[in-house]
């Protein structure tokens, strides 16, 4: 083991009491619950229609029953798809961001492919039945059956979203034009459903079933135009957000405080983060989540950015005066979380904003938290005097682990290699088994820390984090 070790800053302190805590589990269960009701549904749909004697028929009737039960699970992904990313409250406190977007991922994984499998089984059985051949039937059923124009023209757009969201094309796209055609997958998805309830056997014959379809497919999309549209509007328009000013933080930082009426009724919590757009010309329409900086307080929000492109450029040219649209509070990373009272938070670059709101209206005894500063240059550290003061005030004590990456990927730098991480963790954290860990930064360095969390023996439900990414 090498000689070097991390740099502790501590500070005397006052102290607080230690916090309750409130779980979310219930509403994981409910939203879980919800989730599994409605694909039972599907499920029984297709038995009710025959489906598994259809299944045991062995002739063509085989692939066609195959091709609408595909079809049937497909859809109810899709609308998975849509409400996951739709904010919908339930699913934001039920699951938390990242758990969203890996839902999302995988629901459009399973609902591509079964969408496929949905269009050659379909295909096949018709072909079969009618002793015609497959292609001239593909043909036949774009043209001649109702519905099943928009439906192809769906499948394009929804083929076109999940290759440009592979890993290798994503890369290569901007993140605003990525986004861009992302949104035409509800379009896609639009135009793909109404062919369902004009010609799926299942819809035509139970007249209940499509009106519960229908009705499904109505809240999507109303909730995309209520939690995604309408409510950010109208709460942006009554709290009136406006920036108050704007300084640096660090060399490659930012600092935008923003004053409203009435902020303290959108209950946003340390450790949440808005979308944020600002009013300023051209482009205000692209939104950016950036996380509070600071403990909300009374009607002050406070973001810090790192300078990383156009958006976050755009912060320093920001106005006093100018009218800020949010949308938010989104993320689960809050206090509600801990189970316990001490705390050990690590940040990697930006990641150190979310963790000193956190830090400034959490409850804790002044030696009872752990700050870990991740940045390659000391220069570029955020929230220095925030931290100064966190170390002075209540008793925070900072660990700084600063330098360039080495070849593996690991979450601390080169000149500690000779560490193994999870040892690091205990030697920065003696009492690890009495803490909450808080974690932020980029998504590869969280995997990194989560990875050494677990060989150090911290259980998953002890460990709170957001990434930084998409
Ligand atoms: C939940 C969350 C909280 C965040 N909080 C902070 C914070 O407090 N401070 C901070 O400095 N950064 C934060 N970020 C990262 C910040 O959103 C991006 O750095 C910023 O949007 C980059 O935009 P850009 O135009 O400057 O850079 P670009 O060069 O356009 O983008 C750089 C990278 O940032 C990501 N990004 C860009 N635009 C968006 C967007 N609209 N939504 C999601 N990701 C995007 C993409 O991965 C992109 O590859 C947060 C990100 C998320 C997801």
């Amino acid at each position: 083991m090498t000689s070097t070790t991390p740099r502790v800053a501590t500070g005397a302190a006052a102290g607080t009491a230690v916090p309750g805590g409130r779980h979310p589990q219930a509403w994981n269960a409910v939203a879980t619950i919800v989730i599994w009701l409605t694909s039972l549904f599907v499920v029984a749909l297709w038995v009710s229609g025959a489906g598994i004697q259809s299944l045991f028929a062995m002739n063509a009737e085989t692939l066609n029953t195959i091709g609408r039960l595909t079809g049937l699970v497909s859809a109810n992904l899709l609308l998975y798809q849509v409400l996951l990313m739709a904010r919908v409250p339930l699913f934001e406190r039920g699951f938390g961001r990242d758990a969203m977007i890996r839902l999302h991922r995988l629901a459009g994984f399973w609902s591509f492919w079964l969408l496929m499998l949905h269009i050659v089984f379909l295909v096949a059985g018709y072909a079969a039945q009618a002793g015609m051949n497959p292609l001239a039937q593909a043909w036949q059923f774009v043209w001649a059956y109702p519905g099943m124009l928009l439906a192809t023209a769906g499948t394009a757009l929804m083929i076109l979203v999940v290759v440009t969201s592979m890993r290798r094309s994503r890369r290569r796209l901007r993140y605003e034009s990525w986004h861009l055609l992302h949104l035409y997958g509800y379009l896609g998805v639009g135009l793909a459903i109404p062919h369902m309830l004009w010609t799926g056997a299942d819809f035509i014959t139970h007249p209940a079933a499509a009106a519960y379809w229908w009705a499904l497919w109505a809240l999507a999309a109303a909730c995309v135009l209520v939690f995604r549209l309408a409510a950010p509007l109208w709460r942006s328009l009554r709290h009136d957000i406006r920036v108050a000013s704007v300084t640096p933080d660090g060399q490659r930082g930012v600092v935008v405080r923003m004053r409203g009426r009435g902020l303290h009724r959108l209950h946003a919590r340390a450790g949440q983060y808005f979308v944020w757009r600002f009013l300023d010309g051209a482009g205000w329409s692209a939104g950016h989540p950036f996380s509070l900086a600071a403990a909300p307080d009374g009607d002050e929000f406070v973001i810090a950015a790192r300078l990383v492109g156009d958006g976050s450029q755009r912060l320093t040219r920001l106005s006093p005066g100018t009218r800020v649209l949010v949308e938010g509070p989104y993320g689960h990373m809050t206090g509600e979380r801990r189970t316990g009272g001490k705390l050990l938070m690590l940040a990697a670059g930006a990641g150190i904003a979310p963790l000193v709101a956190l830090l400034e209206s959490e409850p804790y005894r002044p030696g009872d938290a752990v700050l870990v500063t991740r940045d390659r240059d000391e220069l570029d550290r955020m929230r220095a005097t925030e931290i100064d003061r966190l170390t002075l005030t209540r008793g925070v004590r900072h660990v700084t682990l600063n330098g360039p990456r080495g070849d593996e990927p690991r979450w601390f730098p080169a000149r500690y290699a000779a560490w193994d991480g999870a040892e690091l963790i205990r030697r920065i954290a003696p009492d690890l088994d009495e803490c909450d860990v808080y974690v932020c930064g980029p998504a590869a360095w969280m995997a990194a820390v989560r990875a050494d969390l677990a060989r150090a023996g911290v259980p998953a439900e002890r460990i709170h984090s957001e990434a930084f990414a998409v």
